[in-house]
Formats: structure tokens, sequence, C-alpha cells
């Protein structure tokens, strides 16, 4: 009989020991991967330190407010101005003292390539739909499960995305699939014409903002009231000139400006539960292991006015420009990362015919950073490395000719 006492650590899942085909030390050697520390986020990191987690990536770019207070349970009173992936890695070494923890205080397209590498999931908390595009491409590239979820209002939902490929998995439509137009950004809409006529009664407060910001060169302060009274003086003045009623009060700036959206704790609660419980799920998956089967269809949708749980069926899209045919064509260059750029442009031309570094522009498809342009002195030296140029092993380079389609080009690094 096997009489070494046991540890601290193991006496806190001798429940989880009880359930069918539960294997502790998966979860113990799982890294999961979260984009957004916001209310999701916050729940979700909670029950995956509760459960075992060993290793947790958390990547947010936004500190901490006081409306996140009373949704956002990793949170206190004082933290406000705080980056959150910090201080929800300082509460959860309380949940879990075992667990290792990374955090990024920076937008999810500028994490290295060999972070994401390094996960088994990716777990999804974002709020808007552009940086889940981006985080859905990256998945698809790399093969990793994306567990991504939403919520508006009393209403969430949780999307699996299972990219092609995963062994033990069977793949699942993306959100690119069931999203193939993104709406159009009403902010962005109302900022390009400040000098327009606003259309609708909210454009007032953006076009306040408009102007705030050409009055004192800077964003207003939240925490400060005379901001917040300019913008709602500014945004009235506006609205009267062009018949927009009722009148704009102290509360609605915050909401206006940055885009909030009603939520509410309690549905963030259902939802990350759910989410987290499949995530548990795929781990075991991933190594082989069964504590059930994924959801089927991989999307549920909470409506939480009438208590009702609906799963919907989904289809891929075959012309998908993330996971289908839509996607452009990409090939792979294997290159030196201390080769300079000038040696790309060469392979490159002998994989597709010619490639004149003089009419060629190449982004970074995911930063969308240009690191070469032929019309920018800066921008054209053909000595400088790739290594210089900061690009990773992994990313995908979109060279675009004059005369032709633009080409992904996928770098990979020999060594
Ligand atoms: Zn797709």
């Amino acid at each position: 009989m096997d009489k070494t006492p046991k540890t601290k650590e193991k006496r806190l899942y001798t429940r989880h020991s009880l359930l069918e085909g539960w294997d502790q030390d998966i979860i113990k050697n799982s890294t999961v991967f979260m984009i957004g520390v916001g209310a999701l986020g916050c729940e979700i990191a909670k029950n995956l330190a509760l459960v075992g987690i060993g290793n947790m990536i958390l990547v947010d770019n936004d500190t901490i407010e006081t409306s996140n207070l009373s949704r956002q349970m990793l949170f206190k009173p004082g933290d406000e101005g705080k980056p959150k992936a910090e201080v929800a890695a300082r509460e959860l070494k309380k949940f879990n003292p075992y667990m290792n923890i990374e955090t990024y205080f920076t937008f999810l397209q500028e994490i290295p390539l060999e972070v994401y590498k390094k996960c088994d999931l990716i777990i999804g908390g974002l709020d808007n739909i552009k940086a889940r595009m981006d985080l859905n491409k990256i998945c698809i590239r790399l093969k990793k499960p994306l567990i991504d979820s939403g919520t508006l209002g009393f209403e969430g939902h949780v999307h699996i995305v299972i990219p092609e490929g995963i062994e033990g998995l069977e793949s699942t439509p993306c959100l690119k699939c069931l999203l193939p137009i993104p709406p159009a950004d009403e902010k962005l809409i109302a900022a390009c014409t400040p000098k327009g006529i606003p259309k609708k009664r909210e454009h007032c407060v953006l076009k306040a903002e408009y102007e705030f910001g050409n009055r004192f060169s800077r964003t207003p302060d939240f925490d400060n009231d005379d901001d917040i009274i300019w913008l709602v003086n500014k945004s009235n003045e506006i609205a009267k000139k062009f018949d927009f009623k009722p009148d704009f009060k102290f509360d609605d700036m915050e909401n206006i400006l940055k885009n909030k959206m009603p939520a509410i704790q309690t549905v963030t609660a259902v939802i990350a539960a759910i989410q987290s419980h499949e995530i548990l799920k795929i781990l075991h998956k991933l190594k082989g292991k069964d504590i059930g089967p994924i959801m089927s269809p991989p999307y549920l949708n909470y409506n939480g006015v009438y208590g009702i749980f609906e799963l919907i069926d989904i289809a891929k899209d075959p012309n998908c420009l993330h996971c289908g045919s839509g996607k452009f064509e990409t090939i792979e260059v294997t290159i030196n990362k201390n080769e300079h750029i000038d040696t790309l442009f060469g392979l490159v031309s002998s994989a597709i015919g010619e490639c004149d570094p003089d009419s060629c522009l190449i982004t970074v498809e995911l930063t969308k950073k240009t690191i070469w342009n032929p019309f920018v002195e800066r921008l054209r030296d053909p000595n400088k490395t790739l290594n210089e140029l900061n690009i990773q092993n992994g990313e995908i380079l979109v060279f675009a000719c004059a005369g032709k389609d633009p080409l992904n080009i996928l770098i990979s690094y020999d060594e």
C-alpha cells in the first residue's frame, strides 16, 4: 500500500478524484491562455484556478475602472487604474498558490506567437469583434482550440472553435464562418465625420469628445467631474442644434464614449461556468482522456429573461476567409533569422515570380505593421535582418506587389 502522505496540494482535490474519468495531473500540467480579463475572464480564471490549472497566461490591455467592480470579482475598490491582468494574477494566487501565472498588459496582436504556441487552448473573453477575429485567425493558424463567449444584457453565448488538424477533436465552424461581414463601427463612422451631421443622438457625444480633444489636446478623464460636465454641456449644445432629445446626463457620457454595453454579473457567471466546464473536457480530450463529449452543436445561447438555454446548429462556411477556401494563398518560406530582407525578396521571387522591392509593400498580417515601404526612407533598408525587423518564427507577412494579388508568406526559421 502506498503510504506516502498526501501533500496539501493533493488534499485540495480529493473530491475531484471521485469524478469519473477525471485526471488531476492533466489539469495540473495544462497551460491555458486567456485573452481579456474582464467580467467573463475573471470568472473563468477563478473557476480554473480553483480546479487546479497549473499554468495560466493572462492578457489584457486595459486598466481597472470603477464600473468593473460590480462584475469583475477579482478586482477590489482601490485597484482602479491598475492593469487588469496583473491584479487578477495577484488575486488568483490566493485561490491557488501552486499555479504559475504569466501576465501581459498589451494587445493580443502584440503577443509573440511563441507564447501562444506553448498553451493547450485559448479562451476568449473579449468585448469587440475586431480582436475576436484576429484571435480566431491565430487559433486556426496555430491549431489551438478557442473557447469564445460573450454577453449582452440578459443574454450570453458560448462558441467552441476547433480548428482542423487537432488530434482527437472534430473541427467546428470558426468565428468568421458565422460573421463573414463584420458590422460597421458606429464610433468610427461618427469620428470620420466630425464636421458632418450627427445621424443619431449618440453621435452628438462623439462629436463633443472630438471637440474636447481639439480644445484640450487630451482625451476626457472620467474620474474628473469637470471633464464630464464639459462633455454633457457640449453634447447638449450639439443635440439642441440638430434637434435630438432627450438631454444627455452625467451618467450617459462614459457609456456612450466607451461603447459600453449593458451587462450583469449573473449572466456572466452562467456563461463563464459553461465555458469553464467545456475547457476542462477539451483539456482531457487533448491528452486522450474523457470526462464527456464536447458540447454539440458547439454554440450555445442563454436567454436570462426567460431562463432558456438553446444549442444552435451552426455550419462551416466553405468559403470562409479564415478557415475555408477564401483564405489568401499562403506560401511557406524557410529562412535564417539573420538573413537580410533582400534575401527574403529573392526567395519570394523564386517562389512566385518577379517581386520587385521598389514596388512592393510588406506588412505583418497580425499587427498590420509595415516593415517594408519603398517610399519611406526608414522602411527600405535592404540590409536589415529579419531579426532586426522583429519578425517572429511562424509570422505571416503580406506582400502587396504592384499589379499582383496580395500574397501571404509564412516565415519559418531554419534553426
Ligand atoms: Zn471559418
